[in-house]
């Protein structure tokens, strides 16, 4: 994939999948501005190797559910590499628990990460890319956001309307050479399902067709594909990257 001179902003991308789509980026030659929520050591090294790769990469620290912190997010990119042509939505948060004990903050923090957060990115890049008449927009579902799953009503609920948005989003920008499609993953081996049970791992692993765990680049060379030239033609779709769990 070819993305000389392109600037792509990746949430969450710290660690994680984040991480591997900012190197799979940096790879065919795109400068990254990366954000993150606190983890300022994961973040310069993401930015480091990005630069060890040959292009420009900034780490700013950004809590996505928080307008102002985003708007000064796209200004720093704008400012540094004078366009945003791709945005990966990934910066993501669970907070898992039965409905009957789940808080109601660890509900509203799930919604104002997952779904508010992906909202925010993408109003503040679209007057930049409508302007650019070029744009690139990839969300992180999950296939819990397809499936649902029992003690993540707040993560599914987010989940799924991040698919709503992104087809919503897809609709409204599609006649100005912006695409806006989601990556679907299935269970990915990231410090967010590290804390699993190894039971919860086994059940997981018995419930994917190909018999493993995803790794974090299997899901970012899916991203790169919907935000490269290659997906021109592709926008408004979910693209599952979960060893075949949800068909
Ligand atoms: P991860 O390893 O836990 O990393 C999460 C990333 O998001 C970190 O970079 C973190 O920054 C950042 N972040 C969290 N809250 C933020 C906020 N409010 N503002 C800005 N950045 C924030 O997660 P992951 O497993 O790579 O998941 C990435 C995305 O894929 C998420 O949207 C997740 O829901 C989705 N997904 C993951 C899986 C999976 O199995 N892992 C499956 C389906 C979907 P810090 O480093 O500073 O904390």
């Amino acid at each position: 994939m070819d993305f000389t001179g392109k600037t792509a902003i990746v949430t969450g991308g710290s660690r994680g999948i984040g991480r591997a789509v900012c190197l799979e980026l940096a790879q065919g030659g795109a400068n990254i501005v990366l954000c993150y929520a606190g983890n300022d050591s994961a973040a310069m090294k993401t930015a480091a190797d990005c630069e060890a790769i040959g292009v420009k990469a900034i780490a700013l620290r950004c809590d996505v559910s928080d307008s102002v912190q985003v708007g000064a997010l796209v200004e720093a990119a704008v400012e540094r590499f004078g366009r945003v042509d791709i945005l990966v939505n990934n910066a993501g948060i669970t907070r898992d628990n039965l409905v009957m004990r789940m808080s109601e903050e660890d509900f509203d923090a799930v919604i104002a990460a997952n779904l508010k957060g992906t909202f925010l990115c993408m109003k503040a890049v679209s007057r930049l890319m409508l302007k650019q008449r070029y744009g690139r927009i990839v969300n992180l579902s999950s296939v819990v956001g397809l499936r649902g799953n029992a003690g993540q009503v707040n993560y599914a609920a987010s989940k799924a309307g991040v698919i709503g948005m992104t087809k919503s989003m897809a609709k409204e920008l599609a006649s100005r050479g912006i695409t806006v499609n989601a990556v679907a993953p299935g269970f990915i081996e990231t410090d967010m399902t590290a804390a699993m049970t190894d039971a919860a791992r086994t059940a997981a692993q018995s419930s994917i067709p190909m018999g493993r765990l995803g790794k974090a680049e299997d899901v970012a060379k899916a991203v790169v594909f919907l935000a490269s030239d290659s997906a021109a033609y592709i926008t408004g779709q979910v693209l599952a990257a979960d060893g075949g769990m949800a068909m």
